[in-house]
C-alpha cells in the first residue's frame, strides 16, 4: 500500500498498523451501498472508519490484508436543519465540531462534546455511542439521536431518518445500530436532537482535597442547579501536573497550587435566564461547598476565553498521556456513590502489585464514568509497561465487575476489549448478541474481529 494509506491503517493509540486491499472514500450513501453490495458478493470484509480517534482499535483493519477500509470523510454534508422540530440531519462524515457549529448558526445547541470533537465524525460518535462532557444533562449519543440512515450488511439502504420523538412501531433498530461499532451496518446519516442555546454559562475549576469531597460538591451542585448543571468532571492532581509539565503554555488558574489539593474538578452551569441569574446560582453552590468544608478553592471564569482555558486543561489529559509513555487505560463506570472508595482501595492494590505506577485518573464523575489510567514508573520503558497491561487490567476489571460496574463506559469494545467482553458479559446476553450479529450480518463481513471477536474466517456461510 502506498504511504497515503498509512493513517487509515493505524489506530489513534498506535497499537498497530494493519493492511487492507484498498481504502475507499465514497461521496454519498448510494456509493456506500454499492461498495457494500460488491463486498458482500465477493466476501470481502469491510472496516468502516470515521475520524479514527477511537481508543480501542476498532476502526482499522487487521494485518491479513483481506479487508477494505471505507472512510466516511467525504459524506460531510449538513442535509437539513428544522428549527421548529429542533432537529438537524447530517451525514456520517461530518466532523462533530461542524455539527455543533451548524446548530449554533441556527441559534440551537447540539450538546455532544468531547476532547476529539475537532477530528471525530458524527458517524463514529454514533457507532460508539459516544459520551463526553455533557452526558450529565443531555445524555450520550444514543439519547441525542432520533433517526438513522444505514447501509445494511447486504448493501440495502434503510432510510430511518425520522425526526420523531415518539415512535413505538416495533423493534428499535436505531438503538441497535448505535453503539454497534460498525459490526452490523454502516451509518450514513442521522437526524439529531437540538436544544436551546443557554443564555449564560459559568465554569469553575475547583481545588479539592479528595474524591469524597468532589462527590460532595457534585451532590450540592445537583441539588442547587438541577438541569442547569451541564458538566462535572474530575481530574487527579497527577493528571493536572502532567498537563502543565507537558504543555508549558498551559497553567492552573491559581497563584500557587492550592495546599492539600489532591483533585481538581470542573463545574459548568448553563443558565436559560441571564448573566446575573447565572452568577447568583453559581455562587450559591460554591458558597455552600466552602461552608461545608468540601472545597479548598475555586477559580471562576470571567470570560469565554477563560472558560475555554479551563476546559482545555481537562481535554489535554488524553494527549498528554499519549506523549508520556505507554498508558494502561480503563474506561469504567460505577455508581457514583461508590467511586471514591473504589478508587482508594484499587489505587492501594495497584501500588502493591506495581510499585511506582503513576495513577492518572480523571473523568466524568457526574456520569459515574472514570478513565482510570496509569503510566508506569518514570524510569520504565514502553515495552515493560505494556507487558504489565493484561495483569493490571484484569485486576481493575475484576474489581469493577464485582462492584456492579462496566468495563467500557463510553469507548466501546473494538479489538482491544474483545476478551474482556467474553469474560465479563452475562452469557445469555452474549448469546443474544451473537444471534443478532448473525441475523444482521450473516456473512460476517462487517468489521470482523471487533466487539464479538469473530474473525472473517468464522463466517458461518463461507
Ligand atoms: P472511529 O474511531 O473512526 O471509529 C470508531 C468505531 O466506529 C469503529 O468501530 C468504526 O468501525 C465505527 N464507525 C465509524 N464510523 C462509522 C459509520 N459511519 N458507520 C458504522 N460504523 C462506524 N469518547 C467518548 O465517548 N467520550 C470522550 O470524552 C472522549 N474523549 C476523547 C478525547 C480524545 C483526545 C480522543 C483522542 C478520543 C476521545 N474519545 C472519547 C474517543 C473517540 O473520540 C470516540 O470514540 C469517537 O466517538 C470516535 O469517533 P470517530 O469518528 O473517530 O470514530
Amino acid at each position: 500500500m502506498n504511504e497515503d494509506a498509512i493513517p487509515y491503517l493505524t489506530d489513534w493509540r498506535n497499537f498497530s498498523t494493519g493492511r487492507a486491499l484498498a481504502v475507499v472514500r465514497p461521496a454519498n450513501a448510494q456509493q456506500v451501498a454499492k461498495i457494500v453490495q460488491l463486498s458482500s458478493h465477493a466476501g470481502v470484509p469491510i472496516v468502516p472508519q470515521g475520524g479514527n480517534t477511537g481508543q480501542v482499535a476498532a476502526a482499522t483493519p487487521d494485518d491479513t490484508g483481506t479487508a477494505i477500509v471505507i472512510s466516511m470523510q467525504r459524506l460531510n454534508r449538513i442535509r437539513a436543519i428544522d428549527t421548529d422540530n429542533d432537529t438537524i440531519t447530517v451525514e456520517a462524515g461530518c466532523i462533530l465540531q461542524a455539527v455543533q457549529e451548524a446548530a449554533k448558526s441556527a441559534n440551537r445547541l447540539f450538546p455532544l462534546s468531547l476532547g476529539a470533537e475537532g477530528s471525530c465524525f458524527i458517524g463514529g460518535n454514533l457507532a460508539t455511542n459516544a459520551g463526553g462532557t455533557q452526558v450529565l444533562r443531555y445524555g450520550n449519543a444514543r439519547e441525542l439521536t432520533l433517526g438513522l440512515e444505514v447501509i445494511t450488511a447486504e448493501g440495502a439502504v434503510w432510510n430511518g431518518l425520522r425526526g420523531l420523538r415518539k415512535d413505538n412501531t416495533g423493534y428499535d433498530l436505531r438503538d441497535l445500530y448505535i453503539g454497534s461499532e460498525g459490526t452490523l451496518g454502516i451509518i450514513t446519516a442521522a437526524t439529531l436532537k437540538l436544544f436551546p442555546l443557554p443564555n449564560a454559562q459559568r465554569t469553575s475549576l475547583l481545588a479539592l482535597g479528595s474524591l469524597d469531597d468532589a462527590a460532595a460538591v457534585l451532590r450540592l451542585a445537583r441539588s442547587h442547579l438541577g438541569a442547569s448543571l451541564t458538566g462535572f468532571e474530575v481530574m487527579s492532581r497527577e493528571c493536572m501536573d502532567l498537563v502543565v509539565q507537558t504543555y508549558t503554555q498551559q497553567h492552573l488558574p491559581f497563584i500557587s497550587p492550592p495546599e492539600g489539593a489532591e483533585w481538581y474538578g470542573l463545574l459548568e452551569l448553563s443558565d436559560s435566564e441571564d448573566e446575573a441569574h447565572a452568577t447568583l446560582r453559581f455562587e450559591s453552590v460554591l458558597e455552600a461547598a466552602m461552608e461545608s468544608g468540601c472545597l479548598i478553592d475555586a477559580a471562576i471564569s470571567s470570560s469565554q476565553a477563560q472558560s475555554d482555558a479551563f476546559w482545555h486543561l481537562r481535554e489535554s489529559i488524553t494527549l498528554a498521556l499519549a506523549e508520556n509513555g505507554y498508558c494502561i487505560k480503563h474506561d469504567i463506570s460505577l455508581p457514583v456513590s461508590i467511586i471514591p472508595a473504589f478508587v482508594r482501595s484499587t489505587n492501594i492494590e495497584i501500588q502493591q502489585r506495581y510499585p511506582g505506577a503513576r495513577m492518572m485518573v480523571f473523568g466524568h464523575l457526574g456520569d459515574g464514568n472514570l478513565h482510570y489510567n496509569l503510566l508506569g514508573p518514570a524510569s520504565a520503558d514502553r515495552q515493560s509497561v505494556a507487558g504489565r497491561e493484561s495483569e493490571i487490567q484484569a485486576l481493575v476489571h475484576d474489581r469493577v465487575v464485582a462492584a456492579g460496574g462496566s468495563i467500557s463506559a463510553e469507548q466501546g469494545i473494538g479489538s482491544r476489549r474483545v476478551d474482556d467482553l467474553a469474560r465479563y458479559k452475562d452469557p445469555v446476553e452474549l448469546a443474544l448478541m451473537h444471534r443478532i450479529k448473525h441475523a444482521l450480518d450473516p456473512e460476517n463481513i462487517m468489521n470482523p474481529g471487533k466487539v464479538l471477536g469473530l474473525s472473517a474466517t468464522h463466517s458461518s456461510t463461507r
